[in-house]
């Protein structure tokens, strides 16, 4: 059993990233990052994303408008950061106060700076196959791990847990591409689908992401499988200073030793989630250089 390392590959990609805005002449690349409130969370993530940006030497702008702002107004300040020539990406932090719609801010973002990949018109880029497009992170950040990973998907059968806009539904779409690297059968599972345990247990390579804490166990899987675990889930445990532990979607001690390769929680899907937002957004800016 081997365990993919998660932070050994987005390290990788990220002085990728580095090496190849060394050679940017003039304005850097640029992410622009709004953070509405104070989610603890929410803070963290964002820390880590400037300071990922920093290290590749890309521009950060962070903005910080109050939990009382209004959906009217976050539009506003998304118009002036489409408006800005720049700023190549724009991430809006989820989740947003309650009352503001998500889609409808994620919308607003310019397709061409929706790094996250959550605005309709790259969705459809995705499901068109057209590398014009964003493709959300952690689904990039999971094709990139098993590419890396030397897993071949063509002719495989690749059972998706989930069926979310940012994981379950784009990983399947990436997974099912005609590509060199794609090319497999895919099966997505939801909490509507039968007999799921019959349909895991087929599976050459499972993406779990459900967000419920070592849901699969040694008898939902095959002998051989590569396990993607997504979840991140925090489970209360007395022994931790902060009083809980966070897991996966995947039973661990008992899945991994069935497994040919399984990512690690924490330390697998997650930290790629960043490195591919910031290989969107020198995406971004390559592209908005090659329109200019
Ligand atoms: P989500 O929007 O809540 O979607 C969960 C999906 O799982 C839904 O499609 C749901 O089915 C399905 N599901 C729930 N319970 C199920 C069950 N018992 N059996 C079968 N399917 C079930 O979640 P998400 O945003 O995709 O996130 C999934 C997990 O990944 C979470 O733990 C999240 O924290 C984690 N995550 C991690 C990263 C990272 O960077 N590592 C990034 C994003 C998300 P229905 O559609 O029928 O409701």
């Amino acid at each position: 059993m081997e365990i993919i390392d998660g932070n050994q590959v987005a390290a990788t990609i990220i002085a990728e990233l580095k090496a190849e805005v060394a050679t940017f002449s003039g304005r850097k690349p640029c992410i622009a990052l709004v953070r509405v409130g104070d989610d603890p969370a929410s803070i963290s993530y964002v820390k880590k994303k400037q300071a990922t940006a920093a290290e590749i030497g890309m521009e950060s702008r962070l903005f910080l408008p109050p939990v009382t702002i209004t959906q009217a107004e976050l539009c506003t300040l998304i118009d002036q950061l489409n408006a800005d020539d720049t700023v190549d990406g724009i991430l809006v932090q989820s989740p947003l106060p309650k009352g503001i719609e998500e889609v409808a801010v994620f919308r607003r973002i310019a397709a061409h700076k929706d790094v996250d990949g959550f605005h309709t018109l790259n969705l459809g880029k995705l499901a068109q196959e057209d590398e014009t497009g964003f493709v959300a992170c952690t689904p990039a950040g999971i094709m990139e791990l098993l590419a890396r990973a030397n897993v071949t998907l063509a002719g495989k059968h690749v059972v998706v847990l989930g069926r979310s806009l940012i994981v379950g539904k784009p990983a399947a779409l990436l997974a099912v591409q005609r590509k060199v690297w794609a090319n497999a059968t895919v099966t997505i599972c939801h909490s509507q689908t039968a007999n799921l345990p019959a349909l895991t247990r087929q599976a050459d390579v499972l993406i779990a992401a459900i967000g419920k804490a070592e849901f699969v166990t040694a008898d939902m899987v095959k002998p051989g499988v590569v396990v993607i675990d997504v979840g991140v889930n925090r489970v209360p445990d007395a022994s931790r200073k902060t009083g809980y532990r966070l897991t996966g979607d995947v039973h661990f001690p008992t899945v991994s030793p069935l497994c040919s390769k399984i990512t690690p929680v924490p330390g697998g899907v997650g930290p790629m989630t960043v490195a591919m937002l910031m290989k969107n957004t020198v995406k971004a800016y390559r592209q908005s250089r090659a329109a200019a």
